[in-house]
């Protein structure tokens, strides 16, 4: 379904990126790790198109994003669930739902607002609050609720449980395994390996803007060497 070759990117003169491959086979659930600032959140956002400086190829069914604007690439079905938040703090739960579902693709079952309130119960309950009214998890829920209302193919998810109490952040990895059980193809980022370990079925990991290793999560829940140099664990 997504394919990255030999990806680079710049900020300004300062390479971040230095010959990316990754690849999500539908129905996936495959997460970049690493420490702080190797190149996770770079990845993204060259795949998103949010960079300027990038090259390399890179095709999500059947279409070269790299030639792309980022909005036609979300368009193509790529959910992008943003390093904080990022929701809109003036509009309502609901009006923040409903603006993502105005740059929707067609697919089959598509997500609804009561689809996204049987998932998120706790944003319907407060779909008439603002934004800027919820706490951290509830707008942690209303990012994902968004991105889930543009139908993506793959959802990307970078550093959703980051900043939040532990109750909440199982939660969110509860929706998120719902969300694999469903078929639904993920990307994630996250500092939590355990939970990651449990969720997805492969891992890249990535160090200094590239992937040092990658394989299944069998494989790395039983390398604590690999661990231990890569993720700090
Ligand atoms: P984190 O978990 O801290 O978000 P990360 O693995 O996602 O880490 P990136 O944010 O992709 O890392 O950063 C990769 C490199 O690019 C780092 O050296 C970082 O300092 C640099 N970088 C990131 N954003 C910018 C920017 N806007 N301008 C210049 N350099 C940047």
């Amino acid at each position: 379904m997504l394919k990255v070759r030999d990806l680079t990117a710049f900020y300004g003169a300062s390479q971040a990126l230095f010959g990316m491959e990754l690849s999500i086979e539908a129905g996936e659930v495959v997460t970049l790790m690493g420490r702080n600032g190797m190149g996770k959140t770079t990845t993204v956002h060259a795949i998103m198109g949010l960079l300027p400086g990038r090259s390399g190829a890179i095709e999500f069914d059947g279409h070269r994003l790299d030639l792309l604007s980022s909005f036609r690439i979300a368009r193509l079905g790529l959910g992008l669930v943003p390093e904080g938040r990022q929701i809109f703090p003036n509009l309502s739960v609901r009006e923040n739902l409903v603006a993502a579902a105005a740059n929707r693709g067609r697919r089959p079952q598509p997500w609804t607002l009561e689809r996204v309130f049987e998932f998120f119960p706790r944003l319907a309950e407060r779909q008439r609050n603002g934004g800027n009214q919820l706490s951290g998890g509830e707008q942690q829920m209303l990012a994902i609720g968004r991105a889930l209302m543009t139908n993506p193919k793959l959802l990307i998810l970078d550093e959703a449980t980051e900043g939040l109490a532990p109750l909440i952040r199982e939660e969110i990895w509860s929706c998120l395994r719902r969300l694999k059980r469903e078929g639904q193809s993920i990307l994630v980022i996250d500092k939590n390996v355990g939970a990651l370990l449990g969720l997805a079925d492969r891992h890249y990991i990535v160090e200094k803007g590239r992937v040092v290793w990658s394989g299944p999560s069998q494989t790395l829940a039983q390398d604590t060497t690999l661990q231990h140099r890569y993720l700090g664990v």
